[in-house]
């Protein structure tokens, strides 16, 4: 009997590369593959890359040299994720040169949008369901390479979320967490033409909410009818959503989770700084005070109410001053747990373009600790359960990022 050809799906970065390889995996099973004990014993080895910072793309180039090192017979690598993503975009081709240049041992670039939802994914966690309903980002903070290697906001049909939804319950998971680079704009794409109302796939006609941008409210969302209709669905324990904008967290959201008791008490919210003029430079729509404002009527509503946020350290420009506005923000937010980054230049972005990080690493590390003494060491005993535990990206687990 001919046997099986194996696979392996190593995976960096967020939730939602972790969602997205668990779909790879999938596919691979429907097409025959079975998992391999080890990465280096699979033929088929699947990279799922993130480059949000540069230590976590220097991470994929040293994995792949450790590779070719190890001779294998019939082995194929082939490289997805974000990498992928910004070689696509990138319409100079000089990043999928750069990847060819570094990588010459990669069989396969593949886009992840190739991968698509059409089947189960193969869950890797057995306690939570990772569900995406939003893929790529509107937003162009400078500092940040997301739009550039995943491209612009795409939700899916809420139909298609709740199916999912549905039969994640019926395979026995009890807590599900919804994925988007920003959950708060959820549908924007979707209700574009639906001036009257968008009608869900219950029949109901709703207006889609409005939520900031630009400082306005403009951009229309079903982000809260969708968060309330997951959480109603029959035998959820709990809901969670990661990652939510501040500037367009809307008071029909915080009514939704205050009358669901299933969704989660724990919410991210990234701050990114505490100080307004480097909030401006980073193209954040919100300003120190918009943030404590809604942390203190989050606060106020929602009892038990479990904070986290994202902040980046040695931003270009940021004075000791700036960023002790920040240190500043943390006492009076007191966050429950902090995801803290120093800050990398990334290709493709408006900082990169812009400004000169001329922060030192020294001085960044200085920084980074400084918040993790006063945010995350009393949180160790706290463990956000639901954000996981990994390096980059959407938070996973604290720890140093470089
Ligand atoms: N969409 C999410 C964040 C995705 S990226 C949001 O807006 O909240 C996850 C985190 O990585 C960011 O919140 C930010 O703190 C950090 N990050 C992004 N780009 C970075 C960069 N160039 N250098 C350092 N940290 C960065
Ligand atoms: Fe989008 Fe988040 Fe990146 Fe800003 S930090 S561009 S909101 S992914």
């Amino acid at each position: 009997m001919k046997k099986s050809l194996t696979y392996y799906v190593k995976t960096f970065g967020c939730q939602m590369n972790v969602a997205d390889s668990e779909r790879i995996a999938a596919s691979y099973k429907n097409r025959g593959f079975i998992k391999a004990k080890t990465l280096t014993s699979a033929n088929h080895i699947v990279i799922v890359t993130c480059m949000i910072r540069g230590s976590a793309e220097d991470r994929v180039y040293g994995l792949v040299q450790n590779l070719v090192k190890k001779k294998a017979k019939s082995r194929k690598i082939i490289v997805t994720g974000c990498m992928t993503g910004m070689a696509v975009r990138d319409k100079s081709g000089k990043f999928i040169k750069r990847l060819k240049d570094r990588m010459p041992e990669v069989d396969e670039f593949l886009p992840i949008e190739e991968v698509g939802f059409d089947t189960m994914p193969l869950r890797s966690n057995k306690k939570i369901a990772w569900v995406p309903i939003s893929n790529g980002c509107n937003n162009y903070c400078t500092y940040c390479v997301v739009p550039y290697t995943r491209g612009r906001e795409i939700s899916r049909s809420f139909e298609e979320i709740i199916n999912e939804c549905k039969e994640v319950i019926k395979s026995g998971f009890k807590e599900i967490t919804l994925l988007g680079q920003n959950v708060n704009s959820y549908g924007s794409d979707l209700v574009k033409n639906s001036k009257r109302g968008y009608k869900l796939p219950n029949g109901k006609i709703v207006k889609p909410i409005f939520v900031k941008h630009l400082g306005k409210k403009r951009i229309p969302t079903l982000f809260p009818y969708l968060l309330e209709e997951i959480s109603n669905l029959k035998g959820i324990k709990r809901v969670n959503f990661i990652s939510s904008n501040p500037w367009d967290f809307s008071d029909e959201l915080i009514d939704v989770i205050t009358h669901n008791k299933v969704i989660s008490r724990t919410i991210h919210l990234p701050v990114q700084s505490g100080d307004d003029e480097i909030l401006k430079k980073m193209n954040r729509w919100h300003t120190r005070d918009d943030y404590l404002k809604l942390v203190a009527n989050l606060k106020f509503k929602i009892k038990n109410l479990k904070l986290s946020t994202d902040i980046i350290v040695g931003f270009p420009g940021e004075t000791k001053k700036q960023f002790q506005n920040t240190v500043d923000l943390c006492k009076k937010a007191k966050f429950d747990k902090a995801y803290i980054s120093m800050y990398s230049d990334r290709p493709m972005t408006l900082a990169h373009k812009s400004f000169i990080d001329d922060v030192s690493y020294q001085e960044k590390k200085r920084r980074w600790n400084i918040l993790d003494d006063l945010i995350n060491k009393k949180a160790v005993k706290t463990q956000l359960r639901h954000l996981g535990g990994g390096p980059e990206g959407l938070p996973r687990g604290g720890g140093l990022k470089e």
